[in-house]
């Protein structure tokens, strides 16, 4: 077999710890090669502020169509002057590059992987796996003093930002602790995911996502659901760029005047889910997200293509919108609403 191509391990760990301070790296770790011989590579901006202090890695992406927050990192990177900064920013604008210029949420190379339960990889697997190995290997290297995850929502859907976090049982991270973060991007919920078996939340291993995983080596990590899967609308990037601006004034990186006050009231959803709907036609709401929708009355409608009403969508139990779906085409299976069952309001600090 031949070597792993191109650049030495550990490389972000090395621009941190041996290049001059107060400086701006920008690069591209080589992952492998396309049949036609282009690379597949890792882009990443490495801005070492000229104090030693924390460091912050923003992963802009892990599903392909998910863009608004690599645009927004790119923005805010090109604002940050190191020479004013105590710590460091890693941004990786996508962990799955294949996907991205496919135009595809999955990797369609190797059967439509989903790079985020693909983590921590292989290095010698099939290539979802191998760019999963070589961004955590190069994350644990560092082990930042924290880990954001950045996801968009599907294109179906109108949803409010949100975060996510994942405990593994070994993690020394506690909830509380990522608060004081979270709250920057002013999220409309933040939802405790399940990870085990049968938790039912969305399909997948996702004890193989990379904030499970950052989380599970003690690297303290979450989700940010920020903005529609391919778009990025100017007021998005704005907000993007105050909200990684706060994350690092909350940090230390950045002075205090980059401070953001975001909201210390959200709610913490302890259960959540889609509404997958058994029948197949036209799907109309007229719910927008955020909105609370009692035990048993209509969420949304289908219709069939003959003009008669064949289901009124309803849920058992009060449901908060945390997303609702825009495509009106829907079969049976389709998922028309990402619902909050179980939440409680919580400060944030
Ligand atoms: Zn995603």
């Amino acid at each position: 077999m031949q070597p792993q191509p191109g650049n030495s391990r550990n490389l972000i760990k090395q621009i941190l710890d041996e290049s001059p301070r107060g400086m701006m790296h920008r690069g591209r770790i080589a992952l492998g090669s396309r049949a036609t011989g282009a690379d597949i590579a890792l882009s990443y901006i490495v801005v070492v502020g000229r104090e030693p202090g924390p460091t912050l890695w923003i992963n802009g992406q892990v599903h392909g169509t998910e863009v608004c927050a690599i645009v927004a990192g790119i923005e805010f990177c090109r604002r940050l002057d190191p020479s004013q900064m105590t710590g460091n920013v890693v941004f990786t604008a996508s962990g799955n590059p294949l996907a991205l210029e496919s135009r595809t949420w999955a990797t369609q190379q190797d059967f439509g992987q989903n790079l985020d339960t693909s983590f921590p990889g292989r290095p010698d697997g099939f290539i979802t796996e191998r760019m999963a190995h070589r961004l955590f290997s190069e994350i644990l290297a560092v082990r930042p003093d924290l880990l954001l995850s950045m996801h968009a929502q599907g294109t179906d859907f109108s949803s409010k930002i949100y975060g996510v976090y994942k405990l593994p049982p070994e993690s020394p991270v506690e909830p509380s602790d990522l608060y004081r973060f979270l709250r920057v991007f002013e999220p409309f919920a933040i939802c405790h995911m399940r990870v085990g078996p049968g938790a039912g939340e969305h399909p997948g291993h996702h004890a193989g996502a990379l904030d499970y995983q950052a989380m599970a080596h003690g690297i303290p990590a979450f989700m940010i659901e920020f903005g529609v899967a391919q778009r990025s609308t100017p007021d998005e990037v704005r907000f993007g760029i105050q909200c990684y601006s706060g994350i690092c004034a909350e940090l230390g990186i950045l002075a205090a005047e980059h401070r953001t006050t975001g909201s210390p009231q959200s709610r913490l959803v302890t259960s959540r889910g889609h509404c997958n709907v058994d029948v197949g036609g036209l799907w109309q709401s007229d719910l927008l997200p955020g909105a609370l929708v009692k035990a048993g009355d209509p969420i949304g409608t289908i219709t069939d293509f003959t003009g008669l009403t064949v289901d009124t969508v309803r849920m058992p139990m009060d449901v908060l919108l945390i997303a609702i779906r825009q495509d009106p085409v829907v079969h049976s299976g389709d998922s028309v609403a990402y619902l909050a069952k179980e939440w409680t309001s919580v400060d944030l600090g």
